[in-house]
């Protein structure tokens, strides 16, 4: 079959609090390859079906651009990704596109995994994938393609005349190294890059899947924790290196140094390959040795995000984090002392927080001798124990709202909790941000940094971005009607209204 996946075109909410430019900074200049649907799309080709993708959130596509580009395609199929953010104006572009090639519609993604039915809701949908999709979505376009009904394929919702079938969990991938490499042939790898990308072009990678660990405020930690095999991870950098020529990854494994010896391979493989690659982790701070740090600086590894969250040990302790402040400031001093970048990321607006939480977090901040770090409003993350609280405690589900076409204020996503007001956690954020960047430390720091050209260069581009932006919206706030949101909000009935 001629097959058509789509990440749909964006539209961006932006959480970000604090000074004003530093929130777009972090939030608008990150754009990351679809690696899930890259993922599914190599899985169809595996099976024998002729696949095409766009991305149109990284293109700044319209959905008739799509429908444009992709007329000579001709799709008998469409699979398109609706995340949790944007699932009601996901839905609504999937549903101008299929009714363009008059094509089945399946939808993947974090939004169909969590609220199948409300998903299912809108008639125009054929399938949802209620997992990932790594087992269940090419047999279920065998089905589709030979006619038949997929009530035998786990991990699907389909119709059955008025009925909607739910067909149970999808079956689990007995081994992560039977995945085929993501199709980054598909899509233009020239796109994607992060506020902090040194060389380009850049892709995402996952080695792991999960962690075992239980913070209060993540979602991972219900996703049980696997992992590739090293071999496995080395042959896809190999790939990324020499069939498309990529020079800086990401690493999104919540949690990348669980598994002391299977790193170790990793960094000794990419040494012994000799790939010209930069690459940066994110781990816990109590996961990092003397050893390993050596052997990732040797092999490119440039940046280590770590969680802090908080300077506060009682709020630590809340979180479920099970680190403390000693461990967390010995492995930043470790990680700098190999020449790596610490990136440290932050929670403002967490349950139970206080004025005199803030200040210990603003004392820590202060003698945390990091490169970068963020701030980042707490919002209950679907599936977090933090969202399970809140979902009770306002008696609604902020993600579900969105589908219906209400976004939420940053004041009705914040967590509660807290004896701060809103404007009050601004402030805090925008002290934050100032201590921390205009301390001169820092920038004597970034000038040992490897790659400084290629930051710095990144650095100019935004800049250029950040202006352009910032015109766009004053236009927006003097001249309302000038700029419309692209997207109609729902209307009783309209295509693309879920049925409640
Ligand atoms: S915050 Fe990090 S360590 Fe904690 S559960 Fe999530 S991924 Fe694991």
């Amino acid at each position: 079959m001629r097959v058509l996946l789509v990440r749909p075109p964006l539209f961006q909410v932006n959480f970000s609090l604090g000074i004003f430019p530093l929130g777009l900074y972090s939030q608008f200049m990150t754009r990351y390859p679809p690696l899930g649907m890259m993922y599914l799309a190599s899985l169809l080709r595996r099976d024998g079906h002729e696949v095409a993708f766009i991305d149109a959130e990284s293109e700044n596509l319209e959905s008739e651009s799509v429908i444009a580009r992709m007329r000579p395609f001709a799709p008998e199929l469409l699979v398109g990704n609706l995340n949790v953010y944007n699932s009601y104006r996901n839905i609504i572009d999937m549903i101008t596109i299929k009714n363009a090639f008059d094509a089945p519609l399946i939808v993947r993604g974090h939004f169909p995994s969590a609220y199948a039915d409300e998903t299912m809701s809108h008639p125009e949908i054929d399938y949802a994938l209620t997992g990932k999709g790594f087992t269940s979505l090419a047999q279920l376009v065998r089905r589709i393609a030979t006619g038949r009904e997929p009530n035998d394929v786990g991990g699907v919702r389909f119709r059955r005349q008025n009925q909607v079938i739910d067909t149970g969990p999808e079956a689990p991938l007995a081994d992560m190294d039977d995945l085929p490499f993501p199709a980054r042939d598909l899509v233009d790898n020239r796109l994607y890059t992060t506020n902090l990308t040194y060389r380009r072009p850049f892709t995402t990678m996952f080695a792991s899947l999960g962690c075992p660990f239980d913070c209060a405020y993540c979602q991972d930690r219900v996703v049980p924790f696997t992992t590739r095999s090293a071999p496995n991870v080395l042959a896809e950098i190999e790939e990324c290196v020499q069939r498309y020529g990529i020079r800086e990854i990401t690493f999104l494994d919540p949690t990348f140094t669980i598994k002391r010896q299977w790193v170790l391979d990793i960094c000794r493989g990419i040494v012994e390959r000799r790939l010209d690659i930069s690459y940066t982790i994110r781990t816990r701070p109590d996961l990092l040795d003397d050893e390993m740090l050596a052997q990732l600086a040797a092999s490119g590894c440039v940046r280590i995000s770590i969680g802090i969250e908080t300077g506060d040990p009682e709020l630590m302790t809340k979180l479920l984090r099970k680190i403390t402040s000693d461990q967390i400031k010995r492995a930043i001093e470790l990680i700098r002392r190999h020449r790596i970048m610490a990136f440290g990321y932050f929670m403002v607006g967490i349950p139970g927080e206080s004025h005199r939480s803030w200040q210990n977090t603003l004392d820590f901040v202060r003698e945390l001798p990091l490169d970068f770090a963020q701030f980042l409003l707490t919002i209950p993350t679907l599936h977090s124990k933090i969202w399970e609280y809140n979902t009770k405690l306002l008696d609604k589900d902020i993600w579900r709202e969105i589908h219906y076409g209400r976004y939420p204020t940053p004041d009705e996503f914040r967590c509660r909790e807290t004896e701060l007001t809103l404007p009050e956690i601004d402030r805090w954020t925008n002290r934050l941000y100032r201590t921390f960047y205009l301390d001169s430390a820092r920038w004597r720091s970034w000038l040992r940094m490897k790659f400084l050209t290629g930051y710095v260069r990144r650095q100019f581009e935004i800049a250029g971005t950040i202006v352009t932006q910032t015109i766009l919206r004053f236009i927006r706030q003097r001249f309302p009607t000038f700029l419309l949101l692209r997207y109609p909000f729902a209307r009783n009935g309209g295509p693309g209204s879920p049925r409640r």
